[in-house]
């Protein structure tokens, strides 16, 4: 069964350590941009009825409640396992959740980033833990219990002691799935072009060490075990039943339809993206974009084994190189399954080059 992604770019706000292709765009362009993706949609022929749906971003949080649901009613609804909305917390208000419901989203993805006012403060978000306390009261009320937090690894200022006050919050508003991400520093953010530059700018001078970032990955891992929350992925956790069905589509190569800027497609034996900039996808939004023959076999090995449970199957091709990083300790044979070492999570893009040529994040 297949998803559909939706991209949304605009934001708010670019926060310091994003990397992504989304910003804060002029608003006019907004209208035609949801044209455009209604566009796209309805000029899709549809293999089959989509089983997830995805809204990224972007912070797709800031369609307007009727826009939304105009745009969801171009899928073809079946009975969506799954619709996910990313939010920006700061923005979400009860009637906002209602609307959201309304339109079919059951699952929201918060950007939480940090529960610590002061590093969020320096990477340019404005929520604090009591405003994601109390959004997600208003998403249960309207009936979405179902929602991710995701969490940073690596922020500016960030210290044993604020990463577990983090965790803690975790607990305590229950959250059914986490997601933890290491900071990525490459010259597409501000925060990490700083860094690179050996910059003073946004904190730069102040992000934790990599030894002190891995502690952060394995309290988090530990924490999140012991209260319900297992890691079923590099950077997810979940309590039983609530593991991210489109997400898994990625790792699990199954088919989805990317719609939007910079979104990509795989339908089983394809994979094409469309242009990544706004401006370019609202200028090509009518021509077909190059599609790539898959490689299943170096698929199969370096988005499965993102996978706790591993991956089965013929490891011939790359039985030399999987021999070595067993001997190194970085994967290791669990009943019929080959799969990631706890040292292997923190070095899995030494893993997945050796099946890419180069490393994947
Ligand atoms: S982190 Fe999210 S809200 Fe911040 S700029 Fe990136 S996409 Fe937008």
């Amino acid at each position: 069964m297949a998803g559909v992604y939706i991209s949304y770019p605009f934001c708010a706000q670019k926060c310091t350590y994003c990397n992504f292709a989304s910003g804060v765009f002029p608003r006019d362009l907004e209208p035609g941009y949801l044209d455009a993706l209604r566009t796209e949609l309805r000029n899709t022929e549809w293999p089959w009825t989509p089983e997830t749906v995805y809204l990224g971003g972007g912070t797709p949080s800031l369609i307007d409640s009727e826009a939304l649901s105009t745009l969801l009613s171009e899928i073809p609804a079946g009975t969506w396992q799954e619709a996910t909305m990313e939010a920006a917390p700061g923005g979400i208000t009860p009637e906002k959740a209602r609307a959201w419901r309304r339109a079919g989203i059951n699952r929201v993805s918060l950007g939480v980033q940090s529960f610590n006012t002061r590093e969020l403060a320096r990477t340019g978000r404005k929520h604090t833990a009591e405003i994601v306390e109390r959004e997600i009261a208003a998403l249960r009320a309207a009936g979405i219990d179902n929602f991710n937090i995701d969490l940073i690894a690596g922020l500016p200022g960030q210290t044993l002691e604020s990463w577990n006050h983090s965790l803690e919050w975790v607990e305590r508003i229950q959250a059914p799935h986490v997601s933890v991400y290491m900071l990525e520093i490459d010259e597409d953010s501000r925060l990490g072009a700083e860094i690179i530059a050996f910059g003073q700018r946004y904190g730069a001078p102040d992000i934790p060490s990599d030894d002190l970032i891995a502690d952060f990955y394995e309290i988090a891992i530990d924490r999140l075990a012991r209260a319900g929350i297992a890691r079923y992925e590099i950077s997810n956790f979940a309590r039983p039943g609530f593991e991210s069905r489109h997400n898994l589509k990625y790792w699990r190569r199954e088919p989805y339809l990317g719609f939007g800027a910079d979104a990509h497609s795989f339908d089983g034996r394809w994979r094409w993206q469309n242009p990544e900039s706004l401006e370019d996808y609202l200028c090509a939004s009518r021509s077909k974009p190059a599609r790539t023959p898959a490689d299943p076999t170096a698929e199969h090995f370096f988005l499965g084994l993102r996978l706790s449970e591993g991956i089965e199957g013929d490891w011939h091709p790359f039985q030399s190189a999987i021999e070595r990083f067993i001997e190194d300790g970085l994967l290791e044979i669990h009943g019929n399954a080959l799969r990631l070492t706890s040292r292997g999570v923190l070095l899995s893009n030494e893993v997945f080059a050796e099946f890419v040529g180069e490393p994947v994040s």
